[in-house]
């Protein structure tokens, strides 16, 4: 019985390797021939590199993989979350049980963190550097990584008092209680994400093309899109890879481009890239999104309101000590590694929303920009163009490339 937890881990590490043997495999196989649908867009050279890139960031994964597991057992089976449990109950006796458990978390975020940076500088410095893409400084490495420390204190801290807060007094409903709270911090966070969070990060102009400009208001006009302005973001400060995305919420909605993809398109295959972004939010996908996520976060509380008085729930996990915030840790660590299995499921929802978006692009701006512009994108990022179908089917949250164009050719719309 005691031993089910560790299995699920190995079988876990297990089937994630073998998932990236058989992308490793896939990319390797077809690495001496451009894809006949990109031979005229893309050369051997550059295909190459992509399927170098993809192969050496596998292999860093690989490991990431292993030890990740390994982080795991330890916790759990070998007793760690226990031990540092009984140092903190041992060295601050006086504090309130809901300080004992923020100081835990925090211990155990620490140590994620402590042993997550050397993954960190060697994919930014030695990998990314190799293959081109790495504009980060020494300077910029270390001061993100204290933001991020300062802001997950700010940001966790209180929303974790409230939460064991809730649990102690709010009796046997206490988990829609914290369900409410953690819906609300999430919409707040969603809603100064644009204006304060992402700021401390980058910078954010706003667009000063007007030809470009132009093009995309009368875009957003045609589409009744109200939004609080277009920005470029400085990513060119970090990395050379592209981007564009939606952010905020309500009033507060944002479009952002990546400098870098503002200098690797035309104006037309911008506009169509933010034709697509559009779709996303016509259809409703974020919204959506969202009510996915709540959702499951509101079974995990059920559930967890279910083994919190179980002693078996916290033995399996190798923790005796039955408190509310071991229940907590544990049962994110339990459902981290039980979710795994629907990894496709979400894959494939995001995949839908992706052709959704495509079909509404075509509609509202010119198929032929977006597909330009997405070989583009292709081929700045290095993005692999022949990947594992099992693998992109597990992990891919946009169609593969052939797939993706061959769906935009498409003369028809449903
Ligand atoms: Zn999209």
């Amino acid at each position: 019985m005691y031993h089910i937890f560790p299995i699920l881990v190995l079988l876990l590490t297990t089937l994630k390797l073998y998932l990236n043997y058989r992308q490793k495999n896939a990319v390797k196989n077809n690495r001496t021939k451009v894809p006949i649908k990109f031979v005229s867009s893309i050369s051997l050279s550059e295909h190459q590199k992509s399927a170098d890139y993809t192969l050496a960031k596998l292999k860093f994964n690989n490991i990431k993989i292993i030890i990740d597991g390994m982080i795991l057992i330890m916790l759990t089976s070998c007793g760690l979350i226990q031990y540092l449990d009984n140092i903190i109950i041992r060295y601050y006796p006086s504090l309130s049980i809901i300080f004992q458990g923020i100081l835990l978390i925090g211990t155990i975020g620490l140590l994620g963190f402590i042993i997550d940076t050397p993954f960190d500088l060697y994919h930014t410095f030695i990998l990314e550097e190799r293959f081109g893409f790495n504009k980060t400084t020494a300077k910029i490495f270390i001061l993100d990584n204290i933001k991020t420390v300062v802001l997950s204190v700010i940001l966790g801290a209180p929303l974790l008092y409230l939460i064991f807060w809730l649990m102690q007094i709010m009796g046997n409903l206490w988990w829609i209680w914290v369900w409410s709270a953690f819906c609300g911090f999430n919409i707040l966070i969603m809603f100064i994400y644009p204006t304060v969070i992402a700021p401390l990060f980058n910078k954010f102009l706003p667009l000063n093309d007007k030809t470009l400009e132009e093009k995309i208001y009368a875009l957003l006009n045609k589409c009744g899109f109200k939004s609080s302005g277009i920005f470029v973001m400085d990513g060119s400060k970090r990395s050379g890879h592209g981007n564009a995305y939606f952010t905020g919420i309500g009033k507060n909605k944002r479009i952002v481009f990546f400098d870098t993809l503002i200098k690797q398109l035309t104006p037309d295959e911008i506009e169509a890239v933010l034709a697509h972004e559009l779709g996303h939010f016509k259809k409703k996908h974020i919204i959506k999104q969202i009510g996915v996520s709540f959702s499951m976060l509101l079974a995990m509380l059920y559930l967890l309101s279910v083994f919190i008085h179980e002693p078996v729930f916290y033995n399996m996990l190798g923790v005796t000590h039955m408190t509310n915030y071991n229940a907590l840790i544990l049962i994110s660590i339990a459902l981290g590694v039980v979710s795994f299995p629907f990894t496709p499921l979400m894959s494939y929802m995001s995949r839908k929303n992706e052709f959704e978006a495509d079909d509404y692009a075509k509609q509202i701006s010119n198929k032929n920009h977006l597909i330009a512009g997405l070989v583009k994108l292709y081929k700045e990022n290095s993005s692999t163009l022949t990947p594992d179908d099992l693998y992109a089917k597990f992990y891919y949250s946009h169609p593969p490339a052939s797939i993706r164009i061959a769906h935009l050719e498409l003369d028809s719309n449903k």
